[in-house]
């Protein structure tokens, strides 16, 4: 179920960075897509305002040069002149006097004059005022997105479509009306110095990509819920052949009477050890110890008694060395250890106290009879013996010693002699 899990979490790490990667193109194609709309948008209705004021100065040249006005300004009747100026939404001024008004607010002018012999007696302007209708002329000649809308400014500010006399400077194709983003694009001011923004509000761009997004999360969710499906259906036999190889290892490595390393792995370790204590400027213990009188248990209650033995004495190896020492079976009745960093002096105590609890140990045999059973050990250390061959030897060596010295007792191996230490009686003090 853990490697389901396993391969479930990472299917989703994989497929999250798939989604954010694509969820992230979008946005980022959306806004240029939108950018360019904006800026299409800006620059056609800036074209149409130009049209429009170009038929505006056409409009004021055909008032200027119609008979009805010529004759009401030489004429000089204000009555006529008044009527002319509101039916145009003119102003005329002729010889200093005005007649009729321009738009108050925001508006869009063009005049003309009218001359006689070089000299200017009336000057006629047509002022349209930039407001709602104004824009309304200007956006229905103008293809827009659904959200977007029109806004024209005067030196920074917003003369109509927008909140008016609100900044409209647009920074990083951005803009702000209070707390309102909006994407925004802008046109150059045009000839009346009217800018024309173009605008859509950024919930509305962001909108865009909902749907997309909504599909996207959409198959994720599918493609995750496949592969949790995968991942269980896969999940047994892949445990199974993780185990399976797990165990073998293990077989390769153990000893299967008495559950210790095996012979190969305990020479692999004591060359790992010792390679690592030469360069790191450390020690090495080694031990051996054999069984005494195995022949005599085997001989009296049967190799079964023998074998059970032979357990109980390993369980004891097992139980008493350290985590990262190792013991293994290195023959028949012969049970090597491994001792990591241990100068001799500690190999001797760990050999000891291995030895003082083999002594304890008390087994029943199957006809009840109670057993007790001893060893004797050899122990020696690198650097004193300098290469492993030489270490096996020196404690061997040693064994030897212990085995002809009496057994039941712990020998170690100097470099130049071997020295001696006796079971009971000189064992230092260490359990
Ligand atoms: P010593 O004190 O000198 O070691 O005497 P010993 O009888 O133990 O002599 P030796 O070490 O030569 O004998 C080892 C005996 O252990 C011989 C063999 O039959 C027995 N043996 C070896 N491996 C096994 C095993 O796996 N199971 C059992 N039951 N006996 C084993
Ligand atoms: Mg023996
Ligand atoms: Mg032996």
């Amino acid at each position: 179920m853990r490697a389901a899990l396993v391969v479930f979490l990472l299917a989703g790490a994989l497929i999250g960075a798939v989604v954010f990667t694509l969820d992230l193109n979008a946005r980022r194609s959306n806004r240029q897509e939108v950018a360019t709309e904006l800026a299409g948008m800006a620059r056609v209705s800036s074209s149409t305002f130009a049209t429009m004021r170009a038929n505006l100065r056409a409009r004021v040249g055909e008032l200027a040069g119609s008979a009805g006005l010529q004759e009401a300004v030489l004429a000089r009747n204000p009555k006529r002149l008044r009527a002319l100026a509101s039916a145009h939404d003119a102003r005329i001024i002729v010889h200093g006097s005005a007649y009729g008004a321009l738009p108050a607010g925001p508006h869009m002018a063009a005049s003309a004059t009218m001359t006689r012999d070089g000299h200017v007696f009336a000057r006629v302007t047509i002022g349209v005022p930039i407001d709602r209708s104004f824009l309304s002329v200007l956006e229905s000649a103008t293809p827009m997105p659904e959200h977007a809308a029109l806004v024209l400014a005067q030196d920074g500010r917003v003369i109509a479509g927008g909140p008016i006399g609100a900044n409209a400077a647009v920074r990083h194709d951005r803009l702000k009306f209070g707390s309102v983003a909006f994407a925004a694009k802008s046109a150059d001011a045009n000839a009346a110095g009217v800018t024309v923004l173009a605008l859509e509000p950024q919930s509305a761009v962001d909108a865009r990509v909902s749907d997309y997004r909504r599909k996207l999360l959409f198959a994720a969710a599918i493609t995750l819920a496949l592969a949790a499906g995968l991942a269980t259906r896969l999940a047994r036999p892949v445990a199974r052949v993780l185990g399976d190889l797990a165990k073998l290892v293990h077989q390769a490595q153990t000893d299967a009477l008495t559950n210790l390393a095996n012979r190969r792995a305990l020479d692999e370790r004591l060359d790992v050890e010792v390679d690592h204590a030469h360069r790191l400027g450390t020690s090495v213990g080694f031990v051996i110890a054999d069984i005494d009188n195995f022949k005599s248990i085997n001989d009296r209650y049967g190799h079964q008694t023998g074998d059970a033995v032979l357990r109980a004495v390993s369980a004891v190896f097992a139980e008493t060395v350290r985590q990262l020492d190792l013991p293994g079976r290195y023959g028949g009745e012969e049970i090597g250890v491994v001792l990591p960093g241990t100068n001799l002096a500690g190999t001797r105590l760990t050999a000891e106290r291995i030895r003082k609890l083999v002594e304890a140990l008390e087994l029943e045999t199957p006809e009840g009879d109670r057993l007790h059973v001893t060893a004797s050990f050899g122990a020696a250390c690198f650097p004193l013996h300098s290469t492993v061959e030489e270490l096996v030897a020196a404690a061997d060596a040693a064994l030897y010693e212990a085995k002809r010295e009496g057994k039941n007792r712990v020998e170690t191996a100097t470099a130049k002699r071997k020295s001696r230490s006796t079971g009971l009686a000189d064992a230092p003090a260490t359990t």
